[in-house]
Protein backbone atom coordinates (compact mmCIF):
# COMPACT_ATOMS: atom_id res chain seq x y z
CA UNK A 1 0.00 0.00 0.00
CA UNK A 2 2.12 3.05 -1.49
CA UNK A 3 1.14 6.30 0.53
CA UNK A 4 1.08 10.09 -0.71
CA UNK A 5 1.48 12.96 1.37
CA UNK A 6 0.95 16.50 0.47
CA UNK A 7 3.16 19.21 1.76
CA UNK A 8 2.71 22.47 2.35
CA UNK A 9 5.34 24.61 3.04
CA UNK A 10 5.79 27.86 4.29
CA UNK A 11 9.17 30.08 3.35
CA UNK A 12 10.65 26.86 1.78
CA UNK A 13 10.38 24.55 4.97
CA UNK A 14 6.87 21.70 5.01
CA UNK A 15 4.72 23.07 7.83
CA UNK A 16 5.20 21.17 10.89
CA UNK A 17 1.83 19.82 10.24
CA UNK A 18 2.89 18.60 7.28
CA UNK A 19 5.71 17.12 9.01
CA UNK A 20 3.46 14.90 11.49
CA UNK A 21 1.08 13.94 8.04
CA UNK A 22 4.70 12.68 7.01
CA UNK A 23 5.25 10.96 9.97
CA UNK A 24 1.69 9.29 10.09
CA UNK A 25 2.11 7.69 6.37
CA UNK A 26 5.16 6.37 7.36
CA UNK A 27 3.64 4.48 10.47
CA UNK A 28 0.69 3.19 8.67
CA UNK A 29 2.17 2.62 4.72
CA UNK A 30 2.75 -1.23 3.69
CA UNK A 31 4.76 0.46 0.37
CA UNK A 32 6.24 3.21 -0.26
CA UNK A 33 5.85 6.79 1.32
CA UNK A 34 5.88 9.63 -0.97
CA UNK A 35 5.93 13.43 0.24
CA UNK A 36 4.73 15.96 -2.79
CA UNK A 37 6.31 18.95 -2.70
CA UNK A 38 6.60 22.03 -4.07
CA UNK A 39 10.61 22.51 -5.68
CA UNK A 40 11.36 25.17 -3.59
CA UNK A 41 10.71 23.28 -0.38
CA UNK A 42 14.06 21.67 1.52
CA UNK A 43 13.69 17.98 1.69
CA UNK A 44 16.04 16.53 4.09
CA UNK A 45 13.01 16.85 6.76
CA UNK A 46 11.04 14.72 4.84
CA UNK A 47 13.61 11.83 4.32
CA UNK A 48 14.03 12.10 8.31
CA UNK A 49 10.50 11.56 9.38
CA UNK A 50 9.52 9.03 6.97
CA UNK A 51 9.35 9.53 3.61
CA UNK A 52 11.31 7.39 0.75
CA UNK A 53 10.54 9.52 -2.29
CA UNK A 54 10.04 12.93 -2.87
CA UNK A 55 8.27 14.32 -5.85
CA UNK A 56 8.93 17.52 -6.47
CA UNK A 57 6.86 19.68 -8.54
CA UNK A 58 7.73 23.54 -10.22
CA UNK A 59 5.21 26.41 -8.66
CA UNK A 60 4.43 29.50 -10.36
CA UNK A 61 2.82 30.95 -8.26
CA UNK A 62 0.08 30.03 -5.36
CA UNK A 63 -1.77 27.00 -6.16
CA UNK A 64 -5.45 27.58 -4.73
CA UNK A 65 -7.20 24.25 -3.94
CA UNK A 66 -9.09 22.83 -7.16
CA UNK A 67 -4.94 23.09 -8.12
CA UNK A 68 -3.74 21.20 -5.44
CA UNK A 69 -6.58 18.60 -6.10
CA UNK A 70 -5.51 18.05 -10.05
CA UNK A 71 -2.42 17.97 -8.73
CA UNK A 72 -2.55 15.66 -5.89
CA UNK A 73 -4.72 13.10 -7.71
CA UNK A 74 -2.24 13.50 -10.69
CA UNK A 75 0.72 12.42 -8.74
CA UNK A 76 -1.46 9.74 -6.64
CA UNK A 77 -2.25 8.05 -9.96
CA UNK A 78 0.97 8.01 -10.95
CA UNK A 79 2.62 6.76 -7.85
CA UNK A 80 -0.27 4.18 -7.39
CA UNK A 81 -1.04 5.51 -3.89
CA UNK A 82 -3.92 3.95 -2.24
CA UNK A 83 -3.87 6.47 0.80
CA UNK A 84 -3.64 9.87 0.02
CA UNK A 85 -2.60 11.72 3.10
CA UNK A 86 -2.81 15.52 4.24
CA UNK A 87 -2.70 17.83 7.07
CA UNK A 88 -5.66 20.11 7.91
CA UNK A 89 -5.04 23.63 7.42
CA UNK A 90 -7.75 25.91 5.21
CA UNK A 91 -6.69 25.21 1.99
CA UNK A 92 -6.44 21.34 2.61
CA UNK A 93 -9.80 20.96 4.14
CA UNK A 94 -11.17 22.06 1.01
CA UNK A 95 -8.94 20.36 -1.44
CA UNK A 96 -9.07 16.67 -0.01
CA UNK A 97 -12.48 16.41 -0.93
CA UNK A 98 -12.10 17.18 -4.19
CA UNK A 99 -9.31 14.34 -4.56
CA UNK A 100 -11.43 11.77 -3.10
CA UNK A 101 -14.04 12.55 -6.34
CA UNK A 102 -11.45 12.52 -9.09
CA UNK A 103 -10.56 9.31 -7.28
CA UNK A 104 -13.51 7.92 -6.23
CA UNK A 105 -11.93 7.55 -2.60
CA UNK A 106 -13.37 7.23 0.88
CA UNK A 107 -13.02 10.65 2.46
CA UNK A 108 -11.87 11.00 6.35
CA UNK A 109 -11.03 14.81 7.77
CA UNK A 110 -9.86 15.45 11.80
CA UNK A 111 -8.31 12.33 11.82
CA UNK A 112 -6.74 11.78 14.96
CA UNK A 113 -4.95 8.07 15.20
CA UNK A 114 -3.47 5.32 13.00
CA UNK A 115 -5.69 3.07 10.99
CA UNK A 116 -7.16 0.34 12.82
CA UNK A 117 -6.42 -2.46 10.33
CA UNK A 118 -7.85 -5.70 12.40
CA UNK A 119 -11.24 -4.29 11.14
CA UNK A 120 -10.28 -2.98 7.35
CA UNK A 121 -9.68 0.69 7.57
CA UNK A 122 -11.19 2.07 10.63
CA UNK A 123 -10.09 5.63 11.57
CA UNK A 124 -11.19 8.10 14.80
CA UNK A 125 -12.21 11.13 14.04
CA UNK A 126 -12.34 14.49 16.15
CA UNK A 127 -15.84 15.83 15.75
CA UNK A 128 -18.03 18.46 17.69
CA UNK A 129 -14.83 20.75 17.95
CA UNK A 130 -12.90 17.90 19.37
CA UNK A 131 -16.07 17.65 22.25
CA UNK A 132 -16.56 13.52 20.67
CA UNK A 133 -14.64 10.98 18.15
CA UNK A 134 -16.29 8.81 16.06
CA UNK A 135 -14.83 6.05 14.41
CA UNK A 136 -15.63 6.21 10.41
CA UNK A 137 -14.60 2.24 8.18
CA UNK A 138 -13.26 3.57 4.91
CA UNK A 139 -14.36 0.87 2.32
CA UNK A 140 -13.15 2.00 -0.99
CA UNK A 141 -10.20 0.79 -2.20
CA UNK A 142 -8.50 4.53 -2.34
CA UNK A 143 -8.35 6.42 0.67
CA UNK A 144 -8.19 10.27 1.44
CA UNK A 145 -7.25 11.58 5.08
CA UNK A 146 -6.67 14.59 6.56
CA UNK A 147 -4.64 14.82 10.15
CA UNK A 148 -5.36 16.88 12.75
CA UNK A 149 -2.03 19.20 14.10
CA UNK A 150 -0.14 17.92 16.71
CA UNK A 151 -2.42 14.57 17.09
CA UNK A 152 0.97 12.23 15.39
CA UNK A 153 4.25 12.11 17.65
CA UNK A 154 6.85 12.19 15.59
CA UNK A 155 9.99 10.09 15.20
CA UNK A 156 12.77 10.64 13.26
CA UNK A 157 13.70 8.20 11.33
CA UNK A 158 17.07 9.34 9.66
CA UNK A 159 16.09 8.40 6.29
CA UNK A 160 17.17 10.57 3.19
CA UNK A 161 14.39 10.47 0.60
CA UNK A 162 15.16 10.25 -3.37
CA UNK A 163 14.11 13.23 -5.33
CA UNK A 164 12.55 13.09 -8.60
CA UNK A 165 10.77 15.56 -10.55
CA UNK A 166 6.73 15.64 -11.10
CA UNK A 167 5.36 18.00 -14.32
CA UNK A 168 1.22 17.59 -13.48
CA UNK A 169 -0.98 19.35 -16.33
CA UNK A 170 -3.04 21.45 -13.82
CA UNK A 171 -6.16 22.61 -16.49
CA UNK A 172 -7.83 24.12 -13.33
CA UNK A 173 -8.05 27.98 -13.49
CA UNK A 174 -7.43 29.57 -10.38
CA UNK A 175 -10.40 31.02 -8.24
CA UNK A 176 -10.32 34.64 -7.02
CA UNK A 177 -9.50 34.22 -3.53
CA UNK A 178 -9.24 37.45 -1.40
CA UNK A 179 -6.49 37.13 1.28
CA UNK A 180 -6.61 38.74 4.45
CA UNK A 181 -3.48 40.46 5.25
CA UNK A 182 -1.17 39.46 7.83
CA UNK A 183 1.79 41.08 8.83
CA UNK A 184 5.59 39.72 8.15
CA UNK A 185 6.35 38.18 11.12
CA UNK A 186 3.03 37.42 12.77
CA UNK A 187 2.59 33.54 13.49
CA UNK A 188 -0.38 32.50 11.95
CA UNK A 189 -3.36 31.38 14.91
CA UNK A 190 -3.86 28.21 13.08
CA UNK A 191 -0.54 27.01 12.70
CA UNK A 192 1.05 28.18 16.24
CA UNK A 193 2.41 25.97 18.89
CA UNK A 194 1.68 28.41 21.55
CA UNK A 195 -1.16 30.80 21.51
CA UNK A 196 -2.13 33.73 23.87
CA UNK A 197 -5.53 34.71 24.05
CA UNK A 198 -7.15 37.80 25.78
CA UNK A 199 -10.23 39.09 26.64
CA UNK A 200 -13.10 41.48 28.27
CA UNK A 201 -10.72 40.91 30.78
CA UNK A 202 -7.82 43.22 29.72
CA UNK A 203 -10.55 46.02 29.67
CA UNK A 204 -10.11 47.91 26.19
CA UNK A 205 -7.78 47.66 23.37
CA UNK A 206 -4.40 49.72 24.61
CA UNK A 207 -3.71 47.13 27.17
CA UNK A 208 -2.92 44.52 24.56
CA UNK A 209 0.57 45.60 24.14
CA UNK A 210 1.50 43.27 27.67
CA UNK A 211 -0.21 40.54 24.85
CA UNK A 212 2.00 41.02 22.31
CA UNK A 213 4.65 40.81 24.31
CA UNK A 214 4.11 37.72 26.11
CA UNK A 215 3.10 36.41 22.71
CA UNK A 216 6.77 37.78 21.19
CA UNK A 217 8.48 36.10 24.27
CA UNK A 218 6.77 32.97 23.74
CA UNK A 219 7.19 32.85 20.17
CA UNK A 220 3.31 32.74 19.95
CA UNK A 221 0.68 34.05 18.02
CA UNK A 222 -2.39 36.38 19.50
CA UNK A 223 -5.91 35.12 19.81
CA UNK A 224 -8.51 37.06 21.28
CA UNK A 225 -12.65 36.17 22.79
CA UNK A 226 -15.46 36.85 20.63
CA UNK A 227 -16.56 39.78 22.59
CA UNK A 228 -12.92 41.36 21.89
CA UNK A 229 -12.96 41.59 17.95
CA UNK A 230 -16.80 42.22 18.12
CA UNK A 231 -15.87 45.41 19.96
CA UNK A 232 -13.13 45.83 17.81
CA UNK A 233 -10.24 45.72 20.26
CA UNK A 234 -8.34 42.59 17.87
CA UNK A 235 -8.84 42.07 14.31
CA UNK A 236 -11.83 39.72 13.86
CA UNK A 237 -9.54 37.10 12.21
CA UNK A 238 -7.91 36.60 16.00
CA UNK A 239 -11.19 35.80 17.82
CA UNK A 240 -11.58 32.17 18.54
CA UNK A 241 -13.82 30.19 19.72
CA UNK A 242 -17.46 28.02 18.26
CA UNK A 243 -17.70 30.58 15.66
CA UNK A 244 -14.30 32.00 15.26
CA UNK A 245 -10.85 30.02 14.68
CA UNK A 246 -10.21 26.22 16.11
CA UNK A 247 -6.73 26.05 17.64
CA UNK A 248 -5.19 22.72 18.98
CA UNK A 249 -1.89 24.18 20.01
CA UNK A 250 0.70 22.69 22.62
CA UNK A 251 0.19 25.47 24.78
CA UNK A 252 -3.45 28.06 24.97
CA UNK A 253 -2.40 30.99 27.75
CA UNK A 254 -6.15 32.60 28.54
CA UNK A 255 -6.00 36.09 30.31
CA UNK A 256 -9.10 37.79 31.19
CA UNK A 257 -11.27 35.04 29.18
CA UNK A 258 -14.30 33.65 31.24
CA UNK A 259 -14.03 30.57 29.62
CA UNK A 260 -17.38 30.39 28.09
CA UNK A 261 -18.59 26.70 26.72
CA UNK A 262 -18.82 28.46 22.95
CA UNK A 263 -15.34 29.77 23.43
CA UNK A 264 -13.84 26.36 25.28
CA UNK A 265 -15.26 24.92 21.91
CA UNK A 266 -12.50 26.54 20.49
CA UNK A 267 -9.75 25.72 22.14
CA UNK A 268 -10.72 22.53 24.07
CA UNK A 269 -8.24 20.23 21.81
CA UNK A 270 -5.40 22.47 23.10
CA UNK A 271 -2.64 19.97 24.80
CA UNK A 272 -1.89 22.33 27.63
CA UNK A 273 -4.22 25.00 28.93
CA UNK A 274 -3.21 27.96 31.18
CA UNK A 275 -5.25 30.26 32.77
CA UNK A 276 -4.78 33.65 34.34
CA UNK A 277 -7.91 35.09 35.44
CA UNK A 278 -8.68 37.17 38.85
CA UNK A 279 -11.92 34.98 39.72
CA UNK A 280 -10.77 32.21 40.98
CA UNK A 281 -14.90 30.68 40.41
CA UNK A 282 -13.79 31.73 36.20
CA UNK A 283 -15.57 28.80 34.63
CA UNK A 284 -12.73 28.86 32.91
CA UNK A 285 -10.46 26.99 35.29
CA UNK A 286 -11.84 23.65 35.30
CA UNK A 287 -10.70 23.03 31.81
CA UNK A 288 -7.22 24.45 32.92
CA UNK A 289 -4.28 22.19 33.44
CA UNK A 290 -2.65 24.84 35.04
CA UNK A 291 -4.03 28.41 36.89
CA UNK A 292 -3.02 31.75 38.31
CA UNK A 293 -5.57 33.38 40.25
CA UNK A 294 -4.73 37.35 39.90
CA UNK A 295 -4.85 40.21 37.86
CA UNK A 296 -3.58 40.27 34.92
CA UNK A 297 -2.23 43.79 35.06
CA UNK A 298 0.19 42.59 37.39
CA UNK A 299 1.04 38.80 36.49
CA UNK A 300 1.38 39.68 32.76
CA UNK A 301 4.26 41.90 32.79
CA UNK A 302 6.28 39.80 35.63
CA UNK A 303 5.39 36.33 33.82
CA UNK A 304 7.35 37.84 30.38
CA UNK A 305 9.83 39.57 32.65
CA UNK A 306 10.81 36.50 34.21
CA UNK A 307 10.26 34.65 30.45
CA UNK A 308 12.53 36.85 29.09
CA UNK A 309 15.45 36.21 31.75
CA UNK A 310 14.73 32.23 31.68
CA UNK A 311 15.07 32.09 27.70
C1 LIG B 1 -24.09 31.76 19.45
C2 LIG B 1 -22.90 32.24 20.24
C3 LIG B 1 -21.64 32.01 19.73
C4 LIG B 1 -20.52 32.47 20.43
N1 LIG B 1 -19.26 32.20 19.92
C5 LIG B 1 -18.18 32.59 20.65
C6 LIG B 1 -16.85 32.26 20.19
O1 LIG B 1 -16.67 31.67 19.14
N2 LIG B 1 -15.82 32.67 20.96
C7 LIG B 1 -15.97 33.35 22.13
O2 LIG B 1 -14.96 33.70 22.77
N3 LIG B 1 -17.20 33.65 22.59
C8 LIG B 1 -18.30 33.30 21.87
N4 LIG B 1 -19.55 33.64 22.32
C9 LIG B 1 -19.64 34.52 23.49
C10 LIG B 1 -19.49 33.76 24.81
O3 LIG B 1 -20.74 33.23 25.21
C11 LIG B 1 -18.96 34.70 25.91
O4 LIG B 1 -19.86 35.78 26.04
C12 LIG B 1 -17.57 35.25 25.64
O5 LIG B 1 -16.68 34.20 25.34
C13 LIG B 1 -17.07 36.00 26.85
O6 LIG B 1 -15.88 36.66 26.51
P1 LIG B 1 -14.82 37.00 27.64
O7 LIG B 1 -14.53 35.80 28.44
O8 LIG B 1 -13.71 37.74 27.00
O9 LIG B 1 -15.61 38.10 28.50
P2 LIG B 1 -16.32 38.00 29.93
O10 LIG B 1 -17.33 36.94 29.98
O11 LIG B 1 -16.75 39.39 30.24
O12 LIG B 1 -15.16 37.55 30.91
C14 LIG B 1 -14.08 38.38 31.27
C15 LIG B 1 -13.25 37.62 32.28
O13 LIG B 1 -12.12 38.41 32.61
C16 LIG B 1 -11.88 38.29 34.01
N5 LIG B 1 -11.16 39.49 34.41
C17 LIG B 1 -11.66 40.75 34.56
N6 LIG B 1 -10.67 41.58 34.89
C18 LIG B 1 -9.55 40.85 35.01
C19 LIG B 1 -8.20 41.16 35.34
N7 LIG B 1 -7.81 42.40 35.63
N8 LIG B 1 -7.30 40.15 35.36
C20 LIG B 1 -7.67 38.87 35.07
N9 LIG B 1 -8.93 38.52 34.73
C21 LIG B 1 -9.86 39.51 34.71
C22 LIG B 1 -13.25 38.14 34.62
O14 LIG B 1 -13.16 37.49 35.89
C23 LIG B 1 -13.97 37.30 33.59
O15 LIG B 1 -13.84 35.91 33.87
C24 LIG B 1 -20.68 33.19 21.63
C25 LIG B 1 -21.96 33.41 22.13
C26 LIG B 1 -23.05 32.96 21.44
C27 LIG B 1 -24.43 33.19 22.01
Amino acid sequence: MNVLIYIESENGAPKKSALEAVAYGAEIAKGQVVALASSDTATADLGNYGADKVLQFAVSGKLEASQVAELVAQAAEAQNAEVVIFAKSILNDLAAPMVGIKLGASVASNVIEKPDFSKGFVVKRSVFSGKAFTEVALNNAKKVLTIKKNAVAMTEKGKTAAVESFSPAITASPVQIKETTQKTGDILLTDADIVVSGGRGLKGPEHWGMIEELAKTLHAATGCSKPVSDMDWRPHHEHVGQTGIKVSPNLYVAVGISGAIQHLAGVSSSKTIVVINKDADAPFFKAADYGIVGDAFDIIPKLTEALKKAM
